[in-house]
Parts: structure tokens; C-alpha cells; sequence
């Protein structure tokens, strides 16, 4: 069976996981990171909503509200709340998943204290509406958050460099991982000494033993996911045996995972070195399997395509479809051998913990129609794994 998503590890990722880790892996790590992105610093956190909360503490941004996407990933409200700030969450424009900047520069007000402007699926933020915005607001920070995105350009422009700083996640099921953690990066020296002051005085060591769970976790999530295997895994999942090994979030609470401050492993900082080295070969691939699925499921009734962007790089490979139909698609193509995803399938603000905690504010029209209608197609596999889901998909639509 083919699993929604799979770490892509090498020979060099395995090697390192069965060697040793040079005490200055996440330091090498970070400078890297710093040269792919372009920037004169990267920081290195346990995971990426540790870091944007850390960073909004380093701007010095408390008790204000936060502009971001109401369709993102959950973690970075958590992340705006754990920072003693408001989430304030703004709809999605028409085009590409991405917040509205209209809406978003309507939003601003006297509270507001930062924009956290998302490349969400790895779709490129607009950069020339964003300077609109900066242009007239030039006191309040950007941050993007470049988690889907990682060196994603606008009209040739990296995005991550558009702003104060930026934030990345690099756990399994991003672009590029270094098993678990997070990074900024910045071109201000006074941000990043900040940041690396603030994660000395509040991040832990991390144990000898982490350091061991982590090569097993990769190792395990590897194999585990590979199409040899993952059809047992997934009956295992499906029991509910193996829960939570890639779900990570809560309708009705927000909170930080236990270990948000225990710090980066050298084990971690090690494969994070090797798929730095990876990442132009990995998002090659990535755009070369999205455009294969957007050109073999071309002209389907009933499901709406990924847009095409320049620049883009493809967290994920994101189809739309009735909402009505997207159980029996899941399932038709799990008969068939197929894991498709439905990432992401909420609104942040409509899940609870947030509906009770901020009421109704705006109206999320179309990040509520894009939760309950996206479906996304594994990237990581190979031309004839890709043939299987293309077909898989194909045929549900043919069928009826
Ligand atoms: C994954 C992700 C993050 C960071 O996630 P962590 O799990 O905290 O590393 C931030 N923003 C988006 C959009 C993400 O998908």
C-alpha cells in the first residue's frame, strides 16, 4: 500500500543514524540551513511552533493580536497564544490557500503586533501585495511561515527573506526533516542573538536518550511507511494501535506538546545536514510528480486541480472535490491500494478550543469549503507509484 506521506531518507541519512553524531551537528545544521535559505542566520528550535513563539518574544510582541491564516496548520495559533498574544485569523483568497492579504491588511488595527503570512502547501506568498501592506504599515513585523514552503520564490524571490524573520518545521511530514524540529532565520543579527539568548536560558539539554528515540523513530517511520509494509501499518493504525504517529492536534485544547523545550538532538542535527544537501533533488521531484498528477487527472469532472504558481514547491499536491464525495474517494482509492490525505481538514478558528475562545469575529467561508474539500496525493513516490494513484483517483471519477 502506498502511504499519504514518507520521509525520504538516503544512504547518507541512513549511515547517520547507524554512526555516531559530532557534538556540533546542529550548529553545522544551522549554518546549512542559514546558506540554502540565503540568510545571514538560522536558530535552531525543538520544534517550529517553539520557535515562532520564541520569536515573537524576541521581537518583544506580548499581549497584541497576531494576524494569520485561519487555514493553516493548528500549531502556529497554539504557538501565538503560548507567546501571551491573540490569534486574530483571517479567510483565504480564492486563488492559491493562502490568507487573503486584503483581508489580512483590513485586519490590522491598534492591537496588532505582528503578520505571520503562510506559503501554505508550498504555494508562494504574493510578495508585491505583502510590500503593499508593509509599505503602509511599516511598523508591524512579518513573519513568514515558510513550514509548506521551505525556499519557495515569488516571481524569483525567496520568500523566506521577505520579511523580519522566518519560521520552518522539519518533523516527518514536511519537505525536508530533520526527524523533529524547527528553525528561524533572520538577517538581523539582533533577532537571531535573541533568539539563540532565549533558547540558552529556557531550552533543556537534551538527554542521551532522545537522542536514541529519534533514530529509532526515523528508522522505524521509514520502513514503516514504505510500500512494502505500510499496508500492515495501516491496518495497525486503523485498530488505532499505532495513534498519533503522524496526527498531532487536539479540537478542544491548546497546548504545547510536553517536550517543546527539550533541545535539538546532535542526531538530529546531523540528518537535518544531509537533507539540506537533498533538498534541491527533493523538491525537483516534488514538482515533477505534482505536475504528472496535475496532467494525468486534467479534465475531470468534479475535481478542481492545484493551481499552477511559479515558484512553488509542493508540500503537498493538493486536488479538491465535493465534499460529499471525499469519504467514498478516500475509500475507493484505500481499496485500491492508495493512502490519499485530507490535509488540512479544518479551520483553526471553527475548532473549538478557538470558537470558545475567541467567538465569532469574521466569517472563514472558503477556509471552511477548502477544509472539508481538500484531498492530497503522495509526493514522494516513485514514476510508477505515481502511475498506481493517478489511476486510483482516474477511476473513481470514471466509475460513476
Ligand atoms: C508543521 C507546521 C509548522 C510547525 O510545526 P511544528 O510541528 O511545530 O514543527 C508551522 N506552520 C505550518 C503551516 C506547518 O504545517
Amino acid at each position: 500500500m502506498i502511504a499519504r506521506l514518507r520521509p525520504v531518507i538516503g544512504m547518507g541519512e541512513w549511515l547517520a543514524l547507524l554512526g555516531p553524531a559530532p557534538v556540533d551537528s546542529v550548529q553545522r545544521y544551522e549554518r546549512g540551513f542559514a546558506e540554502l535559505m540565503e540568510q545571514g542566520h538560522a536558530v535552531a528550535f525543538p520544534y517550529g511552533r517553539t520557535g515562532l513563539a520564541f520569536l515573537l518574544e524576541a521581537l518583544g510582541i506580548r499581549g497584541m493580536e497576531v494576524i494569520c491564516p485561519a487555514y493553516t496548520c493548528v500549531v502556529v495559533a497554539h504557538a501565538i497564544v503560548q507567546s501571551g498574544n491573540e490569534p486574530v485569523f483571517v479567510d483565504c483568497s480564492e486563488g492559491d490557500y493562502n490568507m487573503d492579504l486584503n483581508l489580512a491588511e483590513g485586519a490590522i488595527g491598534d492591537r496588532t503586533g505582528a503578520v505571520v503570512a503562510t506559503s501554505i502547501f508550498g504555494y508562494p506568498v504574493d510578495l508585491d501585495r505583502l510590500d503593499d501592506v508593509t509599505r503602509r504599515h511599516p511598523k508591524i513585523p512579518v513573519i513568514q511561515d515558510c513550514a509548506h514552503s521551505f525556499a519557495a520564490t515569488w516571481k524569483g524571490r525567496p520568500v523566506q527573506r521577505a520579511g523580519q524573520a522566518s519560521i520552518f518545521g522539519s518533523n516527518i511530514s514536511k519537505l525536508i526533516t530533520s526527524i523533529f524540529g524547527g528553525m528561524v532565520t533572520t538577517d538581523d543579527e539582533v533577532i537571531a542573538n535573541r533568539l539563540r539568548a532565549l533558547r540558552a536560558e529556557r531550552c533543556l539539554r537534551p538527554s542521551l536518550f532522545k537522542g536514541m528515540r529519534r533514530r529509532v523513530y526515523l528508522a522505524a517511520a521509514n520502513v514503516a511507511l514504505s510500500p512494502v509494509l505500510y499496508g500492515m501499518t495501516h491496518a495497525l493504525e486503523r485498530r488505532g494501535v499505532l495513534g498519533g504517529l503522524v496526527d498531532y492536534y487536539d479540537e478542544g485544547s491548546i497546548e504545547m506538546p510536553s517536550d517543546f523545550l527539550d533541545g535539538t538532538t546532535p542526531i538530529e542535527g546531523r540528518i537535518g545536514c544531509a537533507q539540506v544537501a537533498a533538498y534541491p533533488r527533493i523538491v525537483a521531484h516534488r514538482r515533477k510528480t505534482a505536475d504528472f498528477y496535475r496532467e494525468r487527472l486534467a479534465g475531470i469532472d468534479g475535481l478542481v486541480p492545484p493551481p499552477v504558481i511559479e515558484g512553488a514547491t509542493y508540500s503537498h499536491c493538493v486536488f479538491r472535490v465535493g465534499s460529499e464525495k471525499r469519504e467514498a474517494l478516500l475509500a475507493f482509492a484505500r481499496a485500491r491500494g492508495v493512502q490519499l490525505g485530507t490535509v488540512i481538514d479544518y479551520c483553526v478558528p471553527s475548532m473549538r478550543a478557538y470558537r470558545e475562545r475567541l467567538g465569532a469575529r469574521f466569517e472563514y467561508t472558503r477556509a471552511e469549503q477548502f477544509a472539508s474539500e481538500v484531498v492530497n496525493l503522495p509526493l514522494w513516490v516513485d514514476e510508477g507509484n505515481a502511475v498506481r494513484v493517478a489511476a486510483a483517483v482516474r477511476a473513481f471519477f470514471t466509475k460513476q
